[in-house]
């Protein structure tokens, strides 16, 4: 693929779980109705309110590994102990339609999104105040028990560490705040 030619934008959200990631993706969607996102494929169980096909493609390790053989995947990586995969025929289709994607990945997944299409990506970490108030979320959100609460707070010190290394740096305390500084970037990645 030739990135100097692409004429859609990559916008890749990266923030430890539990941060408000979906929360804020969910409004982007509804503002920028041009950006389509990219469906992951993972072996993480579904949670409550979760739709197969626009959530994730919710399949089993077997199948996972089979796609990661056939080289089906972009990138993939292993996550709190799953696996999340990005499609390559679905970025590609898009791609060559001129269409916006907005991807939601883990650190490593966003490092190589870089490594491919390089400043046509465009990384915005999203970072909690504290690791004490992540931790409140993930429990309030109720979607995991407590010990993969645990691997998530454990990740997310790791993940916390790399929050300077991308192209844009949100803190999302209060959440109409966050968000009023993630629409701008997006604008400003869309129109530029
Ligand atoms: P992620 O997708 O990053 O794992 P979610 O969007 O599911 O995170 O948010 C985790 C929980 O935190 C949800 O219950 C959400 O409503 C809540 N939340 C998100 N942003 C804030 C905020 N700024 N203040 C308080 N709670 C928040
Ligand atoms: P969750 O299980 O909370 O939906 O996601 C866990 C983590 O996996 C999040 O950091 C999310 O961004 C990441 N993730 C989701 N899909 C992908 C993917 O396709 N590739 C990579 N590398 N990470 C992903």
């Amino acid at each position: 693929m030739n990135n100097a030619k692409l004429k859609g934008k990559l916008i890749v959200i990266v923030a430890p779980s539990g941060t408000g990631k979906s929360t804020m993706i969910k409004r982007l969607k509804e503002d920028f109705p041009t950006l389509v996102e990219s469906v992951s494929y993972t072996t993480r169980p579904i949670r409550p309110g979760e739709i197969h096909g626009s959530s994730y493609f919710f399949i089993s390790r077997d199948e996972f590994l089979e796609r990661k053989d056939s080289q089906e995947f972009l990138e993939w990586a292993e996550v709190h102990g799953n696996f999340y995969g990005t499609s390559k025929i679905f970025v590609e289709n898009c791609l060559d339609d001129g269409k916006h994607l907005l991807f939601d990945l883990d650190v490593q997944g966003t490092d190589s999104m870089k490594k491919y299409f390089g400043d046509v990506a465009n990384a915005i970490f999203i970072s909690p105040p504290s690791v004490e108030e992540l931790e409140k979320r993930l429990r309030n959100r109720g979607t995991e028990n407590t010990q993969v609460i645990n691997l998530r707070l454990l990740n997310a010190q790791k993940e916390l560490e790399r929050k300077n290394d991308f192209d844009f740096l949100i803190f999302n305390d209060d959440i109409e705040m966050a968000y009023k500084r993630l629409f701008e970037i997006t604008h400003q990645i869309l129109h530029e």
